[in-house]
């Protein structure tokens, strides 16, 4: 069937996209479940939960039905100062009791750039309240994506999302991704003293998937906790139980000081993101008397977003939808594993997260630069929306709700897409 066709280009100026890039959009109307219908009445599986944030699968009533009794109701106030909303002092209560090593406070945001910029600018001005204002350096992974917000861009590891914007932050510096030397020699090199906070994703998501070497994690924590160092954990696609927990700081066995959330938190019904700050790097802000945190946007704790964001928790909850992406995680590598070292692509990183990267074959991309945009409309043809990372691999990672049957069906639209292009 053919793409859909406007008569000039769309005036949408596509993230990521050239602003005069010559095709068409593809445009989608509907969906339901993991299935999503485009207007020139195509139907597709939805490999990716959108941009990794739809858990709870599309369509969902419950949450949506949510979302507008609060939107009728009262669909915003301000929550700076002693402002508040019922669905935001609800929510906040729940995620404190849901991550690990809390009680936490919940600094709400509207998505995960600006839980990055949040958390980035808590730990300077945590170690300015402290009165060690030279403790102002924030240490980040390669091949880590942190938003797109100023602090976010700065700390990136995907080197094209970083380049040609000149410093946009003071006092930064990348580390390997999984090598813990590296991250003590960078603390030793910089001076301890001098570290603010290590930020990083437990699994390195639009970086191109990839999970933490064996222990990584927990000598990151240990690393930081000696000097001690914030140990900022970057969760906005892992958390909300796409690894099997509510947070993958759980299932990795780590306690993060800050962590950050939004995406699977209200499945993307609305925007909304989360910073939760536990006791121990409360400090000074959290001293009865102390110093304030001069920090929030219009929309935290928006009230409609977090009345959808308690409905879709309710929604996971009650369809087992953890356990989902457990099971989710455990067919990835037999679904997708037989296409490693086949055709055009190299290799499959699976793990225990139900999410997985299908990299391409690097001499292959190397000699065409095309190969990427090639591979995820192949698979597009197929029936499988998916997108590729700047590294060359295809993003896999379903909604939790996704039935063994639909894994298939993804997985043999992948393997079909990809043997087009041989
Ligand atoms: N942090 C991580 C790990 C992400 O993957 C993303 C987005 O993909 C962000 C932060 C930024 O989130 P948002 O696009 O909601 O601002």
């Amino acid at each position: 069937m053919s793409t859909a066709t406007t008569a000039r280009p769309s005036a949408h100026w596509h993230p990521f996209q050239h602003m005069s890039a010559p095709q068409a959009p593809l445009v989608l109307t509907d969906a339901e479940g993991v299935r999503v219908s485009s207007a020139d009445g195509r139907s597709f599986l939805d490999a990716t939960a959108g941009l990794w944030f739809c858990h709870a699968g599309y369509g969902r009533r419950e949450i949506a039905d949510a979302a507008h009794t609060q939107l009728v109701r009262m669909h915003a106030y301000s929550t700076f100062g002693d402002y508040s909303n019922e669905s935001a002092e609800r929510l906040a209560e729940r995620l404190s009791g849901m991550a690990p090593g809390g009680p936490w406070k919940v600094l709400f945001t509207s998505g995960g750039s600006d839980g990055v910029e949040t958390a980035v600018k808590y730990a300077r001005r945590y170690w300015q309240a402290l009165g060690w204002p030279e403790r102002t350096v924030v240490l980040s992974r390669r091949d880590s994506y942190h938003g797109m917000h100023t602090a976010g861009t700065q700390l990136a590891g995907i080197p094209g999302n970083r380049a040609g914007y000149g410093p946009l932050l003071t006092d930064t510096a990348l580390v390997s991704r999984d090598d813990i030397d590296d991250l003590r020699a960078a603390i030793e090199r910089t001076g301890p003293e001098r570290v603010a906070a290590f930020v990083c994703e437990p699994v390195v998501g639009a970086g191109g998937v990839h999970f933490p070497a064996p222990g990584y994690l927990k000598a990151a924590e240990a690393v930081c906790r000696s000097h001690g160092i914030l140990f900022v954990v970057d969760e906005v696609v892992t958390g909300m139980g796409r690894a099997g927990t509510w947070f993958a700081s759980e299932k990795y066995g780590i306690e993060p000081d800050l962590l950050i959330g939004a995406k699977g938190l209200t499945s993307g019904y609305l925007p909304l993101g989360a910073v939760l700050v536990n006791e121990r790097a409360a400090g000074p802000f959290g001293e009865a008397g102390g110093e304030v945190f001069r920090h929030g946007y219009t929309y935290s704790g928006h009230a409609a977003a977090a009345a959808a964001a308690l409905a879709n928790l309710d929604y996971l909850s009650d369809h087992a939808l953890l356990a989902g992406a457990d099971r989710i995680a455990a067919r990835l590598p037999e679904l997708l594993g037989g296409l490693a070292g086949s055709g055009v692509v190299q290799s499959v990183r699976t793990g225990p997260a139900a999410m997985a990267a299908v990299q391409l074959n690097a001499w292959l991309l190397r000699k065409d630069a095309s190969l990427t945009t090639r591979a995820v409309h192949a698979v597009r043809a197929a029936g499988v929306l998916t997108r590729a990372f700047a590294s060359g691999g295809l993003q896999i990672s379903p909604a939790l709700c996704a039935t063994d049957s639909e894994l298939e069906e993804i997985a043999a639209g992948v393997r079909k897409g990809l043997s087009s292009l041989l």
